[in-house]
């Protein structure tokens, strides 16, 4: 029997210890949080079917038995002796980082007035106002109207991140819908460079959020907001399809936050010589054969670890890494 430590427990990382606990392996299940689920742990509806995240982690959580958990665990270094590894004190004869993502810092896009203006917030925020039933402004009134940005710190050149985070335009259309269902004397505005709703649903949920709900797209560029004395934002957009600056008042103005590599790559890569891209997530040895293989023997990569992914990519990608440590183990 083989032990094996995974880093990260949310759902790739869950996803890969369910397979490798049944294949028989003693598998140590690391999560920095005070419990396992990670950012979907957090979250409320999910598309493409708008089902609660809650129950993608219950069922994850229940192919567990056996699994060592170990919550509040926060993994910076992994220590090689010969073909063994030692995490947080930990012997293992391999290890998956399943590290996940965290979400662009908005404070960075500082012309769109994330922590300065009372009604600018992030898709967080705004799942949790969904989730709580309280889609408010500042000062408590339900927004007329809410302006949803794409591609917040994704693609964008001037924050040095030219890679598209591939979630958050179906992330947009969901929410857009969310807000019509719940609040339909709402308007909603979504200012996109282009939509990528690529997976198997999700353009028929495109569909859905215009024909059904009437969300509106505008095919544009936000250059600014700034805040108004009644503390709604006036947008200065630049409408890509016309050709036009256009500006359009909102109450509440989302912002898309797009994904980052987990704050703790660096101090993971610098530990033991991982190899990472371009965009700082870990680079694995192969993109087509060896999509979970680390430049070390032994490590594995699993999930948004290695680039964005959706829910079910980084479930799909979990198993993947158990198959292939499995094998490495055999
Ligand atoms: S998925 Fe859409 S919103 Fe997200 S970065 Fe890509 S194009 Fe932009």
């Amino acid at each position: 029997m083989a032990n094996v430590t995974i880093i990260g427990g949310g759902v790739a990382g869950m996803a890969a210890a369910g397979v490798l606990t049944k294949r028989g392996h003693e598998v140590t299940l690391m999560e920095r949080d005070s419990k396992l689920g990670g950012h979907v742990g957090k979250w409320y509806k999910v598309f493409p079917d708008i089902t609660d995240a809650s129950e993608i982690v219950d069922e994850l959580k229940g192919d567990l038995n056996g699994v060592k958990i170990k919550t509040n665990a926060d993994v910076k270094e992994i220590e090689k002796s010969g073909k063994k590894f030692k995490v947080n004190g930990t012997s293992a004869d391999a290890v998956l980082i399943a590290a996940g993502f965290e979400p662009f810092d908005a404070t960075l896009k500082e012309e769109y007035g994330y922590g300065i203006y009372d009604n600018v917030v992030t898709s967080l925020e705004l799942d949790e106002m969904l989730k709580t039933g309280k889609l408010k402004t500042k000062d408590g009134k339900t927004p007329k109207s809410v302006g949803l940005v794409h591609c917040v710190g994704s693609r964008d050149e001037k924050v040095n991140n030219n890679y598209c985070s591939r979630v958050c335009c179906t992330n947009v259309i969901k929410s857009g819908i969310e807000i019509k269902e719940h609040y339909p004397g709402t308007d909603v505005f979504c200012f996109y460079m282009d939509v990528r709703a690529y997976g198997r649903g999700y353009e028929e949920l495109y569909r859905k959020s215009q024909e059904e709900c009437g969300v509106t797209f505008i095919r544009s560029r936000l250059s600014e907001a700034n805040e108004n004395a009644d503390k709604t934002l006036l947008l200065r957009v630049e409408d890509t399809l016309a050709g036009k600056p256009m500006k359009i008042n909102v109450d509440l103005l989302v912002l898309m936050v797009g994904m980052c590599p987990s704050v703790n790559a660096g101090s993971l890569k610098n530990s033991i010589g991982l190899e990472t891209g371009d965009d700082r997530f870990f680079k694995t040895k192969n993109k087509h054969s060896a999509n979970n293989e680390s430049n070390i023997p032994g490590v594995f990569y699993a999930g948004a670890t290695t680039g964005p992914k959706s829910i079910v990519e980084s479930i799909t990608d979990g198993r993947a890494a158990a198959a292939e440590i499995h094998s490495y183990l055999s």
